[in-house]
């Protein structure tokens, strides 16, 4: 992998389209044709939407605490969001939700944040009736700019928080939006580093220790927060510090959070008493079925 910045992504998207230094850069990696990339990243596309597709609203998660909120969100809803916005907030639901009932998704870049994405990917393309050619290029910009965020800090919440996995999610998912709007590659790095700024401490604290709350909300949160990021960025707002540095900057607050707070299921919400009454819960009937 070449890009250890995003500074050097930058510098490739100076002599191509910054989605194409990415499957450059992949096909240098794996001695692939671009034919094969391409084709791995059009089955990954083909895969976020069939989850999409095939969710179910009656699906329940093994401990009964995710499942069926995406659904709440079908309609023309309350009045606060627009219909655009409200299709992001359900797919997120429904992305979390698949994962928590453990069907098939696309871990992007983790199956705990693999609801973002999606999220805010296939309503735009509904809605603004984009080919399928261009969503698999703003597929490889959210890979590029996911690979420089696990090279330099990570991609995990047991190694970084939820910074590190749905921040990342969301930086991923921002960065892939200014592509979808024609943007430059200076403003994906600041869509970027805003989205991963605005989610910076973000603890790792899943109830039970299961991915299922507040993971599949948190979902809803990356994806918002990408397209507020996005729209920011194609307005011309830049993020003062440099999207190396916010990355960098992740990296360290990652490092500095205590194991409570990085996926073992002590800190947080999973130490509220409720919080650890769901886990208790959890233990007992797992002890039942053995
Ligand atoms: S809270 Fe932890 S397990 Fe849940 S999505 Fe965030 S990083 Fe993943």
């Amino acid at each position: 992998m070449a890009f250890h910045s995003v500074e050097a992504l930058k510098r490739a998207a100076g002599e191509f389209l910054l989605w194409q230094a990415v499957q450059a850069d992949d096909c240098r990696d794996s001695g692939s044709p671009e034919e094969d990339s391409w084709k791995k990243m059009s089955s990954l596309w083909a895969a976020m939407k069939e989850t999409q597709q095939a969710y179910d609203p009656d699906s329940r998660s093994r401990s009964g605490l995710a499942g069926g909120d995406g659904a709440r969100l079908e309609g023309p809803g309350v009045g606060l969001c627009d219909l655009f916005l409200r299709q992001i907030i359900s797919a997120a639901l429904k992305g979390g939700e698949c994962n928590a009932c453990m069907k098939r998704i696309v871990a992007a870049p983790t199956a705990g944040a693999s609801g973002v994405l999606p999220a805010v990917l296939i309503p735009l393309q509904k809605r603004d009736r984009l080919s399928d050619e261009v969503m698999i290029q703003a597929l490889y910009v959210a890979a590029g700019f996911g690979q420089v965020i696990a090279q330099r800090a990570s991609i995990s919440g047991a190694e970084g928080g939820c910074q590190a996995e749905v921040g990342s999610a969301s930086a991923m998912a921002a960065a892939a939006l200014v592509h979808l709007k024609g943007g430059t590659a200076g403003q994906m790095a600041n869509a970027c580093a805003l989205a991963l700024a605005n989610t910076l401490g973000l603890v790792c604290d899943p109830v039970g220790g299961l991915v299922e709350v507040p993971c599949v909300t948190r979902n809803v949160m990356g994806a918002v927060n990408a397209l507020s990021c996005a729209e920011m960025a194609l307005s011309g707002v830049e993020s003062r510090i440099p999207c190396d540095e916010v990355i960098d900057a992740m990296g360290a607050v990652g490092a500095a959070l205590p194991s409570s707070l990085r996926e073992t299921g002590q800190g947080g919400l999973a130490a509220t008493p409720t919080g650890r009454r769901f886990a208790e819960r959890v233990v007992t009937e797992s002890e039942g079925e053995t």
